[in-house]
């Protein structure tokens, strides 16, 4: 993890926040190659979820939303967790997470445990006072429920159908830490899929599956992966079943992501709250019911943090130690870096045109300092799949040579190729 983080650091993934202030709590801000990784992450699933299906739409709705919604929820009453305080060092902690009546740190007592409400309060307008009270939200899936009838309207869908979205939430966590894992801000990838009451168990196994795989082919190794049912007792108040697709991070099994039966629960409280009637008229089956919703919900930067971790490698290049992260040619920040192998004989400015021309296509580096090795060892770091060199025989023929990160191994093909020939390389399964 250590290792990890170092290279977050060094190479620009991920910064402290407010890092010249001594930073904030567990604030992190995404660095140039960071916020590209992320992105990918985010397009990934995207693509996945939303415009690569033809029954789900996607949202971007506002982080504050009317307070009434989180009545609705069950968050202003339920969204809590419970808090100790230390009465020696007066560390606080979550009364779940600590093992005894002692406090961890100093050994001292700790207070009576009281519910903490995790969201984030804030006030609307100039004037700071009870009616103008109003949160960050804490997830996305609410204002998916609030537009069911918009969307609905709008999109003629007919069920099963899904609204996704990704998006900032925000919970004030007793505890933050494990570096992204568990910050004060965050970004949600959620996806709220409506079906019929009576299909929920088979559509529930679907997205169980799907998610677990999704994982899989963005190049998680399986054995690092798994699906923990929830307990009885675990089960939030609104869910008939829940799963987490966990991951085998070096601090432990945690959760990326948890796959949830709502039910009907969130469309019934919010008909009730607000008045309207957020019902489904069946037209082959003649019948008007509140649709039942699976929900896989997914964490953009715990998943981020999973690839990263995930993809670290070390290995040994003709006798020198290397640093690899074999991230997924898709989600790796650039996809190829372009070198003269020579900083002469036009080698320099061939491989510049080169650089130029890709970059219209994809993210890619230019790198023509140091020795051929270390350049290819800067790149491998950052998980970048292709490196191309322009050398002797590209003056004469044109050819370039394209090297796989991975596998090591070289070819040579035209230049006018390369565009084409990464297209395919990048989309791999
Ligand atoms: P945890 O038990 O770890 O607090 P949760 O079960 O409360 O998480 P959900 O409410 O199911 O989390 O949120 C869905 C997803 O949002 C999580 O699987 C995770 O990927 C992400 N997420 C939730 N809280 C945080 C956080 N504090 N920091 C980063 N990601 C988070």
């Amino acid at each position: 993890m250590e290792k990890v983080v170092n290279l977050c650091k060094r190479r620009g993934f991920v910064y402290p926040g407010s890092e010249i202030y001594g930073g904030l709590g567990s604030s992190l801000d995404y660095g140039p190659l960071g916020v590209e990784l992320k992105r990918n992450v985010k397009e990934a699933w995207w693509r996945e979820i939303v415009t690569g299906r033809d029954d789900v739409v996607g949202l971007d709705a506002a982080v504050i939303m009317h307070p009434r919604v989180w009545e609705a929820s069950g968050h202003l009453a339920g969204f809590t967790d419970p808090l100790v305080d230390c009465k020696g060092c007066k560390q606080r902690f979550r009364a779940d997470q600590v093992a005894g009546a002692r406090c961890p740190e100093c050994g001292g007592e700790l207070t009576e445990a009281r519910q903490f409400n995790l969201m984030f309060k804030t006030f609307v307008g100039p004037v700071e006072d009870t009616a103008h009270v109003a949160y960050l939200r804490p997830e996305t899936a609410q204002s998916m429920f609030v537009n069911f009838r918009n969307v609905l309207e709008t999109s003629r869908l007919k069920l099963p159908f899904g609204i996704g979205q990704i998006g900032r939430s925000f919970r004030n966590e007793i505890t933050p830490g494990n570096f992204l894992f568990r910050t004060r801000e965050f970004e949600q990838m959620e996806l709220e899929f409506f079906v019929r009451p009576g299909e929920d168990e088979q559509w529930y196994d679907y997205w169980r599956h799907a998610r677990f795989e999704w994982y899989v082919r963005l190049g998680i190794a399986r054995d690092r992966l798994r699906l923990r049912p929830h307990a009885g007792d675990e089960l939030a108040h609104y869910a008939k079943g829940c799963v987490d697709v966990e991951y085998a991070f070096p601090f432990g099994w945690s959760e990326l992501e948890g796959i949830a039966n709502r039910t009907d629960f969130d469309l019934k409280r919010h008909s009730e709250y607000s008045g309207k009637d957020l019902t489904y008229f069946d037209e082959e089956r003649r019948e008007r019911y509140f649709p039942y919703v699976i929900e896989p919900a997914a964490g953009a930067d715990r998943s981020t943090l999973a690839f990263l971790v995930d993809a670290y490698d070390e290995d040994e290049v003709e006798g020198e130690a290397r640093i690899v992260l074999r991230l997924h040619p898709r989600l790796a920040p650039y996809k190829a870096a372009v070198f003269p192998l020579l900083r002469k004989d036009g080698q320099p400015e061939r491989a510049r045109r080169i650089y130029d021309t890709l970059r219209r296509h994809f993210p890619v580096d230019y790198d023509q300092a140091g020795s051929i090795g270390r350049r290819y060892r800067r790149q491998d770091e950052v998980g970048t799949p292709f490196g191309i060199t322009v050398d002797h025989d590209t003056m004469k023929d044109g050819t370039v040579t394209l090297r796989d990160r991975d596998a090591m191994t070289q070819v040579r093909l035209p230049e006018d190729r390369l565009v084409e020939e990464l297209g395919a390389r990048i989309e791999r399964p």
